[in-house]
């Protein structure tokens, strides 16, 4: 009996390392796998680095509601912020207006891309900005490196 328990911890373990050496191999190539300074190490640290965003997790959480200090009128994200478990969370301010039927659709003031429908009364309309994707900063910063690339 006491030799099946320590089996049973031995496998353990071993499961244990495979399980890591399973979620680093299916990271890809890791720029320690290669000699220092090598071709096949700088292309691991550039794929790494290219990856990092998959591994970035975090919380938008997308609003209508403007905080007092904000432009009402321009999509806005707020900084990443620690919360006490380790979530990174955001907030993104996005415009939402009401109109009448046939008032013209709002666009964003920045990029010039016209509002989505979201909802529609009787005698009222409203619309939200439809472009968040184009004001993300970390996006942004992440087209502009793939840009620098090529
Ligand atoms: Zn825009």
């Amino acid at each position: 009996m006491l030799r099946r328990d320590s089996c049973l911890i031995g496998s353990l373990a071993e499961n244990r390392v495979n399980l890591e050496i399973s979620k680093e191999s299916s990271k890809g190539p890791q720029p320690w796998h290669f000699a220092l300074g090598s071709v096949e190490s700088r292309a691991a640290a550039r794929t790494k680095l290219a990856r990092w965003y998959d591994d970035y997790e975090g919380v938008t959480l997308i609003m209508s509601i403007p905080r007092p200090d904000t432009d009402t009128s321009r999509v806005s994200f707020g900084p990443w912020t620690k919360l006490q478990d380790g979530t990174l969370l955001r907030i993104v301010y996005a415009p939402n207006v009401w109109l009448k039927p046939d008032e013209a659709i709002p666009m964003c003031p920045d990029c010039g891309t016209l509002f989505r429908k979201t909802r529609e009364y009787p005698g009222m309309v409203g619309y939200a900005a439809n472009c968040l994707d184009k004001h993300d900063p970390d996006r942004v910063s992440q087209v502009s490196r793939a840009k620098l690339r090529t």
